[in-house]
């Protein structure tokens, strides 16, 4: 069988090689072609045995998913369709900015939570992504843009925030974002790789075991019964016990405090009485607040918060000593902003039964 060496964090790559009989070392000089110098063709891994690289060739290959779409913004965000088979597509999102470049990546080809003002969650889900298809979005985006002048590949900070939750796609998650920070590989520090969960409680305690990188945390509203109806992963892990959870989490985090993320949905949870409800819940969490302007998608009722409302919730949080942003909108002119990637998706669950799935 043919091995996509994309699937293979520094751990498995090394067991591969053992069981054909090579030494650790060589695993790592691989990876460094692979992710370092961005080479998929072991021919040209000049200090590859010859012997070695032709082993490789009959039994392994590199290759990130296929491209359908390539769409650039007026303000210069990327963004990449990407086919995952079987009719389903996921989207990546390169951010420029002055002195770094952000990559959003996708975990999932859609997304079981149906958070009622998500374009993914109203896509449905089909399946989790591959090591190979999430590694995938970083080795293509890197290669895509090309090295700078110093050599330096573009993507220098990673948001897991694409399509999908990357809780609910653990195992796989935690290998790219290994290879994410593996000297090896990517060699991102900690605190410029984070990854955002609506919330999944049993699992933030095993990432801050096995791979804390800095957290964002989609909080949405200030109280269980909004949050119930924004969010329903609420009803499984409500509020008291997702805010003990960042605490635990705190304890190992590459930062000293939680990003919570608030999306600002017009008459919904923008009032400045939610904004003190808000203060007082989160009081014993150190945390930054980062506002998302609601980035509206075909079929939503609803309606993105005026920039003047937007202004006077974030005075009320700024006001308690929490340091609060509101997110510049990126690339919503070809649909690459929060919550608008909808890639394709061959839906495959029920929406009944997503919902008896989070109840239970
Ligand atoms: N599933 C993860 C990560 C992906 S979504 C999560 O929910 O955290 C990344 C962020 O975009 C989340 O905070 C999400 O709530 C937010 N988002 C979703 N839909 C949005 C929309 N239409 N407008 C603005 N932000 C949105
Ligand atoms: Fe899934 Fe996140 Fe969208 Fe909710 S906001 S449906 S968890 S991708």
């Amino acid at each position: 069988m043919s091995e996509n060496l994309l699937d293979f964090d520094v751990q498995r790559l090394t067991a591969w090689f053992a069981s054909m009989g090579e030494k650790p070392f060589r695993a790592r000089q691989i990876l460094r072609w692979v992710h370092k110098v961005g080479e998929p063709d072991f021919a040209a891994m000049t200090d590859i045995a010859a012997l070695l690289r032709e082993k490789l060739q009959q039994q392994a290959y590199v290759a990130a998913p296929q491209v359908m779409r390539d769409e650039i913004s007026a303000d210069g965000t990327r963004k990449w369709l990407l086919d995952v088979g079987t009719g389903n597509a996921v989207e990546t999102v390169f951010i420029p900015e002055a002195g770094r470049g952000t990559l959003c990546v996708s975990t999932q080809a859609g997304c079981a939570l149906n958070c009622s003002f998500c374009s993914t969650g109203k896509q449905g889900f089909n399946r989790n992504l591959s090591v190979a298809e999430i590694i995938g979005q970083l080795w293509w985006a890197n290669r895509q843009i090309g090295k700078d002048f110093d050599g330096k590949w573009p993507v220098t900070n990673v948001v897991m925030m694409g399509m999908g939750e990357p809780l609910l796609n653990f195992d796989n998650t935690v290998s790219a974002l290994r290879l994410m920070l593996d000297d090896n590989a990517y060699g991102l520090s900690r605190r410029r790789v984070t990854l955002s969960t609506s919330g999944i409680v049993p699992a933030m305690d095993r990432l801050r075991e096995e791979c804390p990188v800095a957290l964002a945390v989609s909080l949405h509203a200030s109280n269980d019964s909004l949050r119930d109806v924004l969010v329903p992963i609420n009803q499984k892990y409500p509020l008291r016990v997702l805010l003990a959870a960042c605490q635990r989490y705190l304890e190992r985090a590459p930062r000293d405090f939680v990003t919570f993320e608030y999306v600002m949905l017009e008459g919904v949870n923008d009032s400045v009485q939610q904004a003190h409800e808000l203060v007082a819940l989160v009081r014993d969490v150190p945390c930054k607040f980062n506002l998302i302007p609601f980035n509206p998608f075909p079929q939503t009722h609803y309606r993105r918060s005026k920039a003047d409302v937007i202004a006077r919730f974030r005075d009320v949080l700024m006001q308690a000593d929490i340091v609060t942003t509101i997110r510049k909108t990126r690339g919503d002119d070809i649909a690459a902003a929060c919550g608008q990637l909808a890639g394709q998706v061959q839906d495959k669950t029920k929406r009944t039964h997503r919902l008896l799935e989070i109840r239970t």
